[in-house]
């Protein structure tokens, strides 16, 4: 987690924060994260660490969250300002949200030395196949997409995946 804090910081020129923690909640349904101002709640499966790909989906899902601490804390849609904590919010921008974090979760993870080259290329084909093989895939596009709802707890891939 250090390492992954510190490359976010040095990939962002510095941190927004004296002090930040990750809240693990190990359960026996599948993860996800929510992200805070100082804080992220990750959500694991209690046998996440069972073999080696969990450490690397909690290193995926820490990233993820902790990048929100800008790219939707501090940088986001107009129709989430104020947030409004009473009811839901919209945005047709979730795409920009989840999106370029997890593009940079993947670069934060890089430059903290828990991925590599080649496992991002295997990571991202993965992803893409999974993306190709849902139904509809080829034929909705995310501008013409009904609006999406935010800033909600993150939708993370499945821990399984
Ligand atoms: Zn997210």
């Amino acid at each position: 987690m250090r390492a992954i804090v510190a490359a976010a910081g040095a990939l962002m020129g510095g941190l927004p924060f004296e002090r930040y923690v990750f809240l693990i909640h190990a359960t026996s349904e599948a993860g996800g994260g929510l992200e805070h101002a100082s804080s992220s709640s990750l959500q694991i499966r209690h046998d996440l660490f069972k073999d080696e790909g969990g450490y690397k989906r909690l290193a995926h899902l820490a990233a993820h969250e902790l990048f929100h601490l800008w790219n939707v804390k501090r940088i986001r849609d107009r129709a989430l300002v104020p947030y409004d904590l009473r009811g839901e919010d919209y945005t047709r921008l979730l795409w920009f949200h989840e999106g370029f974090t997890e593009t940079i979760e993947q670069e934060i993870l890089l430059r903290s030395g828990h991925l590599d080259g080649d496992a991002l290329l295997r990571e991202l084909g993965a992803s893409y196949t999974a993306y190709r093989r849902k139904p509809g895939a080829t034929t909705s596009r995310s501008a013409s997409s009904p609006t999406t709802r935010g800033p909600a707890p993150t939708s993370r891939r499945p821990t399984t995946s």
